[in-house]
């Protein structure tokens, strides 16, 4: 089967397109013909290599699979040959303690397809039949496949984490980033006030169309822009994945018993915290990480089958220019979604 993958971990020039060998689905497993993945900021750190992560070579990227199921396996029930699917990324074991409680991202072998195991970046793949989601059939595969990481990322940070209500304000920071771009959806689907901060106007721009009221320029002093315009309030949720550039300004801008929750770290993982701040103004601060079983259904009915947003595709690039779909996705200049058509 033709697919994208890496021998070794570094730069653009690692990846390759070729052929490998087509896997078969074993007992309990579906094979699904992939039609269309997206790209995440993920596919980047792992094929520059993550601590800790050990591969089996080659690796095939791509946690954002939509496509049709090829073939059943031993003992699949309820499922057919043919019938349009996505793929919840999360891996996990069923039986410990933090699975049988439905928290699967918690568990101790809690994984991501295309991450610690085998992705979406090739014709096909062997998944486990608990894994696939029906989608309707008027959904186009790349828009699909624009949908499960940062849709149920979003939505267990922002709802499941965070607990936004209605009447609450919320500052979503990268705007223009797959999981913000989301979050700013699910923060107005909440009825929240949402805030988002950008380094660019262009995105900003965009950021207002997807339903931010407010908008600030993240190169800014944006900690105290947020200051003024809620009257010395703050923000009762800030949903963080910069880090180190923005924390103390992510920290400024949350009122007093608010939340600040954190899904990233993209310019750096250690930061400061005055703790004295933390007690007196007693507001939270929290990780999230992917989404529960529970929650990944919850989003993916609300964005398939209630259509209550518009999931954001940027660029499609074919599988043979997965260099190119890299390079593009590192040069942050996408709104939305970077998907790979595959052949
Ligand atoms: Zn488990």
């Amino acid at each position: 089967m033709k697919a994208g993958f890496f021998r070794q971990h570094g730069g653009l020039d690692v990846l390759e397109y070729g052929d490998l060998a087509e896997p078969v689905a074993g007992p309990d497993e579906v094979l699904v013909r992939i039609r269309a993945a997206a790209l995440n900021h993920l596919d980047l750190f792992v094929r520059e290599g993550l601590p800790g992560l050990k591969l089996n070579m080659p690796h095939i990227g791509g946690c954002d699979i939509a496509g049709e199921i090829a073939a059943v396996g031993e003992g699949v029930t309820g499922w057919n040959e043919g019938q349009r699917v996505i793929v919840n990324p999360n891996i996990w074991c069923g039986q410990c303690e933090f699975c049988i409680a439905g928290e699967e991202t918690l568990c101790d072998s809690y994984g991501v397809l295309g991450e610690h195991q085998t992705g979406g970046l090739a014709q096909y793949i062997a998944v486990p039949a608990r894994n696939v989601y029906a989608i309707p059939a008027d959904y186009s595969f790349e828009q699909a496949a624009a949908v499960p990481l940062v849709w149920m990322t979003a939505w267990r940070a922002l709802i499941g984490q965070a607990q936004l209500r209605a009447g609450q304000s919320v500052l979503i920071l990268g705007a223009g980033g797959g999981v913000a771009s989301a979050a700013i959806q699910i923060a107005r689907y909440a009825g929240a006030t949402v805030y988002a901060a950008s380094r660019s106007p262009e995105k900003l721009a965009r950021a207002k169309e997807l339903g931010a009221d407010y908008v600030l320029r993240s190169d800014g002093d944006w900690g105290r822009e947020i200051w003024q315009q809620t009257n010395k309030r703050g923000v009762d949720v800030v949903l963080e994945n910069v880090g180190a550039a923005t924390w103390e300004s992510s920290l400024r801008s949350v009122a007093k018993g608010g939340t600040v929750v954190t899904y990233g770290a993209t310019t750096g993982p250690i930061v400061n915290i005055d703790i004295r701040k933390l007690f007196w103004r007693q507001f939270n601060l929290i990780g999230s990480t992917m989404a529960n079983n529970r929650e990944f259904n919850t989003i993916m009915r609300l964005v398939f089958w209630e259509r209550r947003f518009e999931p954001l595709v940027d660029k499609v690039f074919p599988l043979s220019e997965l260099q190119a779909a890299h390079a593009y996705l590192e040069s942050a200049e996408q709104f939305g979604k970077v998907v790979i058509a595959i052949p």
